[in-house]
């Protein structure tokens, strides 16, 4: 069945305001202002729970999925490569909870 509109017209917004999240994050984090940031990244992922919508590409795995801390490398977060099974493991410095990433696809030439 066809969405009804006002369900798009939902989505519509929260993607926008989810961009502007995203914008919002990056300038309190290059500003240092990591309260701000984590406030603003912990709206972020209510938001896309609540209207399942996916977050803004550079933001997915920016946030812990389970403690839903805003990780920044060096900080809280720790990248590994994981050579055997050819992927990137990022491990939330919070929890303890690891990702997994697999390396870059190639692309159909
Ligand atoms: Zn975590």
């Amino acid at each position: 069945m066809k969405k009804s509109r006002k369900k798009r017209r939902h989505k519509h917004i929260a993607k926008q305001r989810l961009q502007r999240l995203y914008t919002l994050i990056q300038g309190w984090e290059n500003a240092g202002k990591r309260e701000f940031a984590q406030n603003a990244a912990d709206h972020a992922g209510r938001i896309s729970k609540r209207t399942n919508t996916p977050l803004p590409r550079g933001l997915r795995r920016r946030i812990c999925r389970k403690c839903g801390s805003l990780l920044t490398p060096g900080r809280n977060l720790l990248v590994r490569c994981d050579k055997k099974y050819r992927r990137v493991v990022y491990t939330c410095r919070g929890c303890g909870r690891k990702a997994y990433y697999p390396y870059v696809r190639k692309t159909p030439p």
